[in-house]
């Protein structure tokens, strides 16, 4: 838990977010700007601050994250998706807490 992270004070219940998916490990919310008409974000519960910061500790919750990501798209009724992790400042990345975007479908107003 770190106290300016969002993600984190959403895991910690203080901010609200449409859940979709909780266990011991991972959390999974619909993101508050949708890109997609399906638009959720695959978020560990430890904070990790990025891709980069991974170490081989993580290799199982990694995995896991990803193998969530067909079962909840399956879920939200996605016959296919698109996966995206954004990693440091110059990959796009603005919430310092990993998580996996899964996107699908269609253009969110289409
Ligand atoms: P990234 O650029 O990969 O760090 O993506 C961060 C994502 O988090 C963006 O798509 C934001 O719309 C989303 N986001 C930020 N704050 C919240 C929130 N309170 N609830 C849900 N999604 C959020
Ligand atoms: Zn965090």
């Amino acid at each position: 838990m770190t106290d300016a992270c969002i993600f984190c004070k959403i895991i910690a219940g203080d901010i609200p977010a449409t859940k979709i998916y909780e266990d011991n490990d991972v959390i999974v919310f619909n993101d508050i700007k949708p890109m997609a008409k399906t638009h959720f974000l695959i978020v560990p519960k430890e904070h990790i601050e990025s891709l980069k910061s991974c170490e081989d500790a993580h290799q199982a919750l990694l995995g896991k994250m990803l193998l969530l990501a067909p079962k909840l798209a399956a879920e939200q009724g996605l016959k296919g998706f698109k996966t995206l992790i954004n990693t440091g400042r110059e990959g796009g990345q603005e919430v310092f807490h990993i998580h996996v975007h899964v996107f699908g479908g269609g253009e969110p107003n289409s």
